[in-house]
């Protein structure tokens, strides 16, 4: 097949995604019409993208589920203040992996390979560091600090609060999705010999980690200013919900209505993408 569709790898990751789409529906990680797109997306990256870019986002989605479900009855109560918690829907699915998308495509399309694989990396890091951060810092003890005003201390689950402990995930998601690509770089190569291209261990590391803690800085300073922050009169409460869990409206405090978390998370992982491809016509 032409377009740079890659038969080999596809026939590997098919039935993995075929697998992984009856266990994110089987055990609630995401909701039925999350399914169905993850695994467009899956084929899509798997086919075009190859195994190395494939397996990265599935260690993405893999550990991300089980840290957000990790301690989940500690979190569930601050759902109440969060836009959204637990099982995954469509529009979260498809804010952390359409750039990861495109960019799969681009790679198999294009002659700028490696500068097309940090790219994903860079976007890849980024949305799991913010997954990370955000599911482990919530459990910090110390109370989140507002990224924009580090002496005001905020709620947890507030978006824009940041923590020592979420900075440590960040950093460990930045390693993790490194290690993951670059094992399964060079694992291709062991079997059929070629992947077009040459990067070291170093720079995909590097890629990974800056983007990574940049992308998260980024995607909380957007939650602190532009996304939409709301007050529930009947509650007496602050949300990040619009239509607040207790059915009513809530009131604009500050931000903007149609920044939600979603485009919020969509802008970052544009962002980590631009800094993955930045540092790679730097350092190739
Ligand atoms: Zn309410």
């Amino acid at each position: 097949m032409g377009l740079g569709f890659q038969v080999l790898d596809f026939q590997i990751t098919l039935p993995l995604n075929t697998f992984l789409a009856y266990i994110a529906y089987k055990r609630k990680f995401l909701e039925c019409k999350a399914v169905i797109v993850s695994f467009v997306m899956g084929c899509i990256i798997g086919g075009f993208g190859g195994l190395a870019l494939y397996m990265t986002i599935v260690g993405f989605f893999v550990v991300s589920s089980i840290f957000t479900f990790y301690k989940h009855d500690i979190k569930r109560k601050y759902y109440i203040v969060m836009s959204k918690g637990g099982t995954r829907d469509s529009i979260q699915v498809l804010s952390n992996g359409l750039v990861a998308t495109v960019i799969a495509i681009l790679y198999a399309m294009t002659t700028l390979k490696e500068y097309f694989f940090l790219a994903y990396i860079g976007t890849l890091a980024t949305v799991t560091s913010d997954t990370w951060a955000t599911e482990l810092g919530i459990l910090s003890s110390r109370k989140p600090r507002l990224i924009t005003d580090l002496k005001r201390t905020v709620e947890p689950g507030v978006s824009g609060g940041v923590t020592l402990l979420g900075y440590g995930a960040a950093l460990a998601a930045g390693f993790f999705i490194a290690t993951v690509a670059y094992v399964f770089y060079r694992l291709k190569l062991v079997f059929t010999e070629f992947n077009g291209f040459y990067i070291s261990p170093e720079v995909i590391y590097l890629v990974a980690i800056v983007s990574g803690l940049i992308g998260c800085t980024v995607d909380s300073i957007l939650g602190a200013t532009v996304q939409g922050f709301y007050y529930c009169e009947k509650c007496k409460t602050f949300t990040e919900r619009r239509i607040h869990t207790c059915g009513e409206k809530a009131r604009l405090v500050h931000g903007y209505e149609f920044f939600d978390n979603d485009v919020v998370n969509l802008t970052s992982s544009i962002i980590g993408a631009l800094i993955g491809f930045a540092l790679a016509l730097t350092l190739l």
